[in-house]
């Protein structure tokens, strides 16, 4: 099948090319993002696949109606971006790759909380210019620590799992649908109000929705211990920027890891070292010794990248074939769903 392939990165072109080998379907790689100004690239195409920032509303989907394409592979888990009831009326399937490796984001995280609490970040600038004093870099143990994880789906049970028998943390947990194993693992579920009053180090792994929104906002961090350490790996509108650079002048907030930020999309994925960044919260926060920011790179994984390429590209396989889609996303399902 012909497939248009929008936002194309080298790691992209690499892993799709290689899954490609036993497909043998014909990949066009388009650097830029699928919105309306580049839509008209996809035109004849009768797939297209794009990723989490890539623009598909009502008018975009009706210009790749109008160019023939039938259907359109999101090579992520999220489909924020896609208006599915215009795709349902335009006859335009989805499909998406619901889960590609949830240890990829787990490990990050914990690597993120070690750096943070450690101080490896500020070690790793320090030694570079031959500055071996260890001033300021004092951390403290995980072991014996409270950690609360917020959301205990496939990422945050690993993360919770990891704190609790990796390190000997107490890990207290939230999440509507308590998982029978972590309960059996000794993790403990409280409501979220106790959660954020008892944890020394959250870590945020619930999806974002409207009840999840700002759920760490200036209320939250007044509420929570002194010092407390925050680490969001799930997505950035989960934090309140502005109250946390608030908690953070304060002192309450003890330090900060971010693999994700509110207005990311103007942001991250791409080179701006030359420009000048307009978002003035954004830069203030990389001014905290204390905040660590990845962008959004917890996913970056070799096994994730191939499972990716895999899903995506058996998907439109068997699109092709006229077989059902298993990873197949409709506005009519979430409807039902909600
Ligand atoms: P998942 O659907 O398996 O788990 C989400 C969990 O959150 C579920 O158990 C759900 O019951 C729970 N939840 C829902 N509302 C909640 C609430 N109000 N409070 C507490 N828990 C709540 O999802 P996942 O695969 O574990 O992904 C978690 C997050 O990680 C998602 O937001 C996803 O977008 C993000 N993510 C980030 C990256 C990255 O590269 N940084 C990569 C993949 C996924």
């Amino acid at each position: 099948m012909q497939i248009a392939i929008f936002g194309t990165k080298s790691y992209d072109r690499h892993f799709l090319e290689t899954a490609n080998a036993h497909f043998g379907h014909q990949l066009t790689f388009f650097q830029p993002r699928l919105d309306e100004a580049t839509v008209a690239l996809a035109r004849g195409y009768p797939a297209v696949c794009v990723f989490v920032n890539d623009r598909l509303d009502a008018g975009v989907l009706a210009k790749l109606a109008e160019g023939g394409t039938r259907l359109v592979a999101l090579r992520c888990a999220g489909f924020n971006n896609i208006d599915l009831r215009a795709a349902d009326r335009l006859g335009i399937a989805v499909v998406r790759v619901p889960a590609y490796s949830p240890h990829a984001v787990a490990e990050f995280t914990i690597g993120l909380m070690l750096a943070l609490d450690r101080n490896i970040h500020r070690a790793w600038a320090r030694v570079r210019e031959n500055n071996f004093a260890l001033d300021g870099l004092i951390g403290r143990n995980l072991f014996g620590r409270t950690a609360g994880v917020i959301g205990t789906g496939q990422i945050g049970a690993l993360v919770a799992r990891m704190l609790k028998l990796g390190f000997g943390c107490e890990v207290l947990a939230s999440d509507p649908s308590p998982d029978p194993e972590l309960l059996a693992a000794g993790i403990v579920y409280v409501e979220p109000k106790e959660l954020l009053a008892r944890a020394e180090i959250i870590s945020l792994h619930c999806p974002l929705t409207p009840a999840t929104r700002h759920i760490i906002d200036k209320d939250a961090i007044d509420r929570a211990r002194p010092r407390l350490l925050i680490v969001n790996t799930s997505r950035g509108a989960l934090i309140d920027t502005q109250a946390l650079i608030a908690g953070l002048k304060s002192r309450k907030i003890g330090g900060v890891a971010l693999d994700v930020y509110e207005q990311e999309e103007a942001l991250f994925f791409e080179d701006l070292s030359s420009e000048i960044v307009a978002d003035d919260m954004f830069q203030r926060l990389l001014t905290f010794p204390n905040v660590l920011v990845t962008g959004h790179q917890a996913f970056l994984t070799e096994e994730a990248l191939t499972a990716i390429a895999e899903t995506t590209l058996t998907s439109i396989t068997a699109f092709e074939a006229g077989r059902p889609l298993q990873n197949r996303v409709s506005g009519e399902a979430i409807r039902q769903r909600a």
